[in-house]
């Protein structure tokens, strides 16, 4: 079944594009954070991540949290939320049925605290990975604890719980994912390595055909496509890093293999330049 993906570009914070993959030059580049909006035909308004908003100030104004900001630096208004665009084209925040949080880096929940109805979908393993940590063990994981709504758990949907199902070959290398809808429309995989428990989203948009929402496993096009690794200093944020140079392998396959499929980091510039033209709510025509 066919969905509707918008890009809502949430902010962005400054780093040296050297330090997000071999080749990169020494200057600065945008990392937006992205937060798709998922129209289903019949389950209606869902969130891919929810990029940042102005409580990530909040969250990182005291030490050691304020380390995070320092690290990446962010810029955001209040009218990027995902929440006040959304407001801005009359839909309330609690239309958003649920939130699919690929992982739980501060940059994927900065929106989390304004969707108090939403389902929360998550890997089990990500969330026990974060789930109580605070001070500088929560800053090394780039988590603001601070992000998450009291009430998680009640609301909470663990994906891997899900029987696994197995994906069409033309994805291969990737072969196994999570129908979460059991309707094809959204096909959830793991991919590990960035951080624990991170998933990515095959969808088929109405109207871009197929689609991979790959989440942080590749920060550009350009590292997928020329399977270039992070400079040796970021890859120490990684939870793992073999695990991390594995995954973007295979999407280097991926895009090498199965040209029907784009692939789309969540902060790659090229994939904000290419979607925001006329990609602005046009599912609502
Ligand atoms: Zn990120």
């Amino acid at each position: 079944m066919d969905v509707k993906l918008t890009w809502l570009d949430t902010g962005y914070c400054r780093q040296l594009e050297l330090f997000s993959r071999q080749g990169g030059k020494l200057k600065m580049i945008r990392f937006h954070a992205l937060a798709g909006l998922i129209e289903h035909p019949e389950h209606g308004l869902w969130l891919f991540d929810t990029g940042y908003s102005p409580r990530f100030f909040e969250a990182t104004s005291a030490f050691p949290y304020s380390l995070y900001s320092k690290i990446t630096p962010v810029v955001t208004q209040a009218e990027q939320s995902v929440r006040a665009q959304l407001a801005r084209h009359g839909i309330a925040a609690d239309a958003v049925q649920g939130i699919l949080l690929s992982h739980f880096h501060a940059d994927h929940i900065g929106g989390l605290r304004d969707f108090p109805r939403a389902r929360l979908y998550c890997f089990e393993s990500a969330y026990l990975h974060v789930k109580g940590k605070t001070g500088l063990a929560a800053v090394r994981e780039a988590y603001l604890p601070d992000l998450m709504p009291d009430d998680f758990e009640e609301r909470a949907t663990f994906v891997d719980r899900m029987a696994p199902t197995a994906l069409p070959q033309k994805y291969a290398p990737y072969t196994t994912g999570y129908d979460l809808f059991a309707d094809g429309s959204l096909l959830a995989v793991d991919l590990p390595g960035h951080a624990k428990g991170q998933f990515g989203l095959f969808l088929r948009d109405r109207d871009h055909g197929e689609l991979f929402l790959c989440a942080d496993a590749a920060w550009s096009s350009e590292a997928y496509r020329g399977n270039l690794l992070p400079h040796p200093l970021a890859r120490l944020i990684m939870s793992d890093r073999q695990a991390y140079r594995d995954e973007l392998h295979r999407l280097h396959l991926l895009s090498r293999q199965c040209a029907d499929v784009r692939i789309m980091p969540t902060h790659c510039g090229e994939v904000w330049e290419t979607t925001r033209e006329g990609g602005d709510f046009s599912w609502r025509s």
